[in-house]
């Protein structure tokens, strides 16, 4: 007998997601003992992080469309420790081998954000195509806003924090591969550029940092300096060593592609 295929094409949805809490990754990462088999290091569950956002979006999406699976594709990534708000950040969410087409989204953008309660929240949900990711992809770089609270090691003033603001802003910073990802990335050197830096002292030894960069720019490492690897860095400049203390994501500035 002859078998028949039929290619069913997958479907395409794009959003706009808000990580609300720290400590959740983009994707779902396999635990580094036993990669996916399940171990006593995590629990038998085969994973790093009990959820990530993927996760956390996904379900919905795969029992509205009865998929067979999805694959989540985002506009760059913020760190696990990093949250990421604003208008939040844009994916595509690829569902496969669908089933159903024809999916209320408003419905589906309120079940997704009752699932995920609070940690994570998709917004402006709208059918899309295989075009898009791409196009998403190559958003990497588009500009993004940080916010990092920076704890000093000794007492910071206002004139230091003043220069900071000088010394950043409109500078092209070169990053050398950060220590912490060199396991897992090249070692190159990028440049990437600062538009403009704001600085708020929050207490004697603590600053809140707004930066407006260049996407794929390291924030943890142009406030540590991460040994000399990042260059411009808060640390060098003022001779006072400087530590990151919590990190957010406040904008992604992208147009969202074509509908
Ligand atoms: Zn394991």
């Amino acid at each position: 007998t002859e078998q028949v295929k039929l290619q069913v094409n997958s479907l395409f949805i794009a959003g706009r997601y808000r990580k609300l809490v720290r400590n959740i990754p983009q994707s779902k990462w396999f635990c580094s003992n036993c990669h996916g088999k399940g171990c006593k290091k995590c629990d038998g569950t085969g994973k790093m992080y009990s959820e990530s956002v993927e996760e956390l979006i996904s379900k919905q999406f795969l029992e509205a469309t009865e998929g067979e699976n999805t694959a989540f594709h985002a506009s760059g990534r913020e760190d696990v420790d990093a949250r990421m708000l604003g208008k939040g950040r844009p994916f595509v969410i690829e569902i496969l081998k669908p089933k159903k087409r024809f999916l209320d989204l408003k419905a589906l953008e309120t079940a997704v954000n009752m699932h995920a309660n609070g940690k994570v929240e998709v917004s402006n949900l709208r059918f899309t195509s295989k075009e898009v990711v791409r196009r998403l992809k190559k958003a990497e770089l588009a500009q993004k806003e940080y916010r990092v609270l920076i704890e000093f090691e000794n007492e910071v003033s206002e004139d230091a924090l003043r220069l900071l603001e000088e010394k950043l802003s409109g500078v092209m910073v070169k990053q050398q591969t950060p220590l912490r990802v060199l396991h897992r990335r090249a070692d190159l050197t990028r440049e990437k550029y600062i538009y403009k830096v704001k600085v708020k002292k929050v207490s004697l030894r603590r600053a809140l940092m707004e930066i407006r960069c260049q996407g794929g720019l390291y924030v943890k490492e142009l406030v540590s300096g991460d040994d000399g690897r990042t260059m411009p860095n808060v640390s060098d400049l003022l001779g006072n060593k400087a530590k990151p203390l919590k990190l957010d994501v406040l904008n992604v500035i992208i147009n969202d592609c074509a509908r």
